[in-house]
């Protein structure tokens, strides 16, 4: 295939992902979205191979890689439930990341391959772009793999901080600003490998003093990275489809932790520095023993909202886990027969996810004129009859605005409280993922549901 015409293609799936990003802004035309994301995908693999071109072994081994990693992909998505995807993402940032360091070291000990000069005598130019994807790929791979810890639950989600923690990773940074100095005076080996291995002490640095509320940041960060990374080795490769690619995914996940920041009232740099102003979260885990709560039934959750005018569901992790959405929605269609008013109230974390909530309404066909953003419904809860607070807990969790010692302090959160009944439907008083007590559970006007949150709301449509 001639130079020429694998541009063209390259341009054609760079404009498809372009318009998928922009397919993904919205729940009607994100299917639209993800369909131009595969066929450029498609496109851009198949004459990426194409252009290979010859039969020699090294093409040999590029469809057995494709095909063995291509399944494996398949196979790794199908089984995946849905509230694992957090952790699925970050798997597929390490991988991304240590990729970008394979091909740097790929491009450094053999130059003469990728036209970049020789062993000893490589381009600084090149020299610059590799070190960078080397250094960004690592620090991806090893940040990415604190993410997927910390999300599975192997490693805690609280901050792990430690005394100078921000003067070491300052040191870390400059040492790796002064290797790739040096590396491109010297060409030494020694400063190459040394580049990668402080990389990958940067990425356990960077991530470590992250947790609480600012994890789904991190998550996105970490894409951004993943993106850069491929941009990088892009032009090592002088693949400008790995160019293109890389710097949309590099861009678009900066500009989503961006946005996520200031949803969650987050400075940007704070989160990217790694918990800089990371607070002690020990004053607000204070034990909910003996503190009296009231609990119901679904008999006394369906009176309350059979005589309610206006209820407002709020979704969470909880409604994932039991994938109670299609019930949800059942009994949403049986309050609207009774004529009550009811609207759907989505915080921007609420799952493990951005946009978690959203894709799981949209799958039971809820309108997507009945479900609302945190600042475009918060001041309806004054007004509202019932909160159902279905498996929410940190998002709705009034310490973010009182305890500046909670790990939650600052988020917005849904103001459930000032309806006049709030159900809560969780099995138990325990934590949600910031580890955090929850005050609203025992307030006068709170009424615990324990039970699955799927059993629950299929219970109430009965009672309905
Ligand atoms: P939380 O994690 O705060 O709470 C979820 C609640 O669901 C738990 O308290 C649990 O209580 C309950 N639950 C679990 N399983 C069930 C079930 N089968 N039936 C009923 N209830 C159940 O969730 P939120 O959505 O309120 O908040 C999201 C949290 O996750 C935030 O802290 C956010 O920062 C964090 N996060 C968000 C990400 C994102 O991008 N959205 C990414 C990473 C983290 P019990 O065990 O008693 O049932």
């Amino acid at each position: 295939m001639s130079a020429n015409l694998l541009a063209i293609f390259y341009l054609v799936s760079g404009v498809l992902f372009i318009l998928a990003l922009r397919g993904l802004s919205s729940p009607e035309t994100s299917r639209q979205g993800n369909l131009y994301g595969i066929i450029g995908m498609i496109i851009a693999i198949s004459v990426t191979v194409i252009s290979v071109g010859n039969f020699s072994i090294g093409f040999v081994y590029l469809i057995i890689f494709l095909i063995a990693g291509g399944t494996l992909g398949a196979f790794i998505a199908f089984k995946i439930p849905m509230t694992a995807m957090p952790e699925l993402v970050a798997g597929f940032h390490s991988l991304v990341g240590l990729a970008a360091v394979f091909v740097a070291i790929s491009a450094f000990l053999n130059p003469e391959i990728f036209n970049l000069g020789y062993p000893g005598d490589i381009k600084i130019a090149s020299l610059v772009e590799m070190s960078l994807g080397a250094a960004i790929g690592a620090i991806t791979f090893t940040g990415s793999i604190i993410a997927f810890l910390k999300l599975r639950g192997i490693m805690s989600g609280s901050p792990i901080t430690f005394v100078g923690q921000h003067i070491l990773n300052l040191a870390l940074g400059i040492i790796l600003i002064g290797l790739i100095f040096y590396l491109c005076k010297t060409q030494s080996e020694n400063l190459f490998w040394s580049l990668i291995l402080i990389s990958f002490l940067v990425g356990i640095l960077l991530i470590i003093p992250i947790g609480g509320a600012d994890m789904p940041v991190v998550i996105s960060m970490l894409n951004s990275y993943s993106g850069w990374a491929a941009a990088g080795i892009g032009f090592t490769l002088e693949n400008t489809a790995l160019i293109i690619t890389g710097a949309l995914v590099g861009s678009s996940g900066a500009i989503l932790s961006y946005i996520m920041c200031k949803g969650m009232n987050r400075s940007f740099f704070n989160v990217i520095l790694g918990g800089w102003g990371a607070t002690d979260d020990t004053s607000s885990k204070k034990s909910s023993e003996q503190k009296p709560v009231k609990s119901g039934n679904a008999d006394d959750a369906a009176f309350l909202m059979k005589n309610a005018s206006s209820v407002i569901i709020v979704p969470g992790y909880g409604m994932a886990v039991a994938q109670a959405q299609h019930a949800l929605k059942e009994m949403v269609d049986s309050l609207k027969k009774n004529g009550v008013k009811v609207s759907y109230a989505i915080h921007p974390v609420a799952g493990r996810m951005p946009g978690h909530m959203n894709v799981l309404l949209a799958e039971a066909n809820v309108p997507y004129d009945e479900v609302f953003e945190l600042e475009d419904i918060n001041n309806d809860f004054a007004n509202c009859d019932v909160a159902y607070v279905i498996g929410a807990n940190d998002v709705t969790n009034p310490v973010a605005k009182t305890d500046p010692q909670s790990p939650i302090y600052g988020m917005p959160i849904l103001d459930v409280e000032k309806s006049k009944s709030v159900l809560f439907v969780k099995r138990s008083l325990s934590p949600g993922y910031a580890g955090i007590d929850n005050d609203l559970f025992y307030r006068e006007n709170t009424l615990m549901l324990f039970a699955d949150a799927k059993k629950m709301t299929e219970e109430i449509t009965k009672n309905l």
